[in-house]
């Protein structure tokens, strides 16, 4: 496996790939990896025929200063996973070889940044698209792996790569869950057994909504779905959406759209955010 740290030294390795007809699979990831991310990694060696792995903990994507500082950094156990995935490439770069001081970025994302993920934290997907046309830049994938654990990320990130003409194909690969059915997060190692146990309660809203989807209108699924998280122990709902799966707009009833529901809450100090596709 080889470990590259400039975009200098991955784009003269990744260029010589190409020039002998190899694909490239990009897997961008903020590393502390679990087997979501590894799912990626397999998803992409079934489509790429060199797999690149990037580890960065992106700061113009966070909203919270601490939250940046505490993120967790298991560099060396991250090599070692990718290492034992067959990952063929692992790009580690340093906060300043990503960013010069004085850099300023905007896109106009539409509604997309204005609801769920974007309202409650403002310009995280600025820093989000700000990186990872970064990364394409510098790794120019064939395909491009994220999970549906972060959909309206995917979104965001379609809405960019058609805005801005980058040739790439994005693949949006399934959510891995831990046995209880609480979404693998990197995060996830900051709960408690007991809040981890409290956590499930997210995937099980989710579940209510898909199985009683169709038995009421959506406005009372909404309703019932929320009542019955805020009266979950240890959980504090942040929202609970069912939206139209490409615009994430609000759904009349019978509308021939899919249709996704997405839920965000805290337990403890951990934001946990989920989603399941309904229709
Ligand atoms: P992160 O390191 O959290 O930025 O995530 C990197 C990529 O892994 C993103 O595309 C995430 O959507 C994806 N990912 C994170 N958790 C999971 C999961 N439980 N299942 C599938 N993909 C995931």
């Amino acid at each position: 496996m080889e470990i590259f740290y400039t975009r200098e030294e991955i784009g003269e390795y990744l260029k010589k790939m190409r020039d002998v007809g190899r694909t490239i699979g990009l897997v961008p990831t903020m590393g502390a990896l679990h087997n979501g991310h590894i799912s990626l990694i397999n998803a992409a060696k079934k489509k790429s025929d060199i797999v690149v792995c990037s580890i960065f903990v992106n700061p113009t994507q966070f909203t919270d200063q601490k939250d940046l500082d505490n993120y967790p950094r298991p560099q060396e156990e991250d090599v070692r996973k990718l290492e034992e995935a067959e990952c063929d490439v692992v790009f580690l770069p340093a906060v300043e070889e990503m960013y010069a001081k004085e850099e300023s970025w905007h896109i106009d994302l539409g509604k997309l940044d204005q609801v769920m993920e974007g309202s409650v934290r403002p310009g995280h997907y600025q820093g989000v698209t700000q990186i990872v046309k970064k990364l394409l830049d510098t790794v120019m994938p064939d395909f491009a792996f994220f999970g549906q654990k972060d959909y309206q990320q995917f979104m965001i990130i379609s809405w960019m790569v058609k805005k801005l003409n980058i040739p790439v194909k994005l693949v949006l690969c399934p959510i891995v869950r831990e046995p209880g059915g609480l979404a693998m997060s990197s995060r996830n190692v900051y709960l408690s057994d007991a809040e981890k146990a409290e956590a499930t309660a997210v995937y099980k809203a989710l579940l209510q909504a898909k199985n009683e989807f169709g038995l009421f209108s959506l406005s009372e699924l909404k309703e019932r779905v929320t009542r019955a998280l805020r009266s979950r122990p240890g959980i504090e709902p942040e929202y609970f959406e069912v939206v139209n799966a490409e615009t994430l707009e609000p759904v009349a009833d019978n509308d021939p759209a899919n249709i996704i529901a997405l839920a965000a809450a805290k337990v403890g100090k951990i934001r946990i955010i989920d989603n399941m596709i309904l229709k």
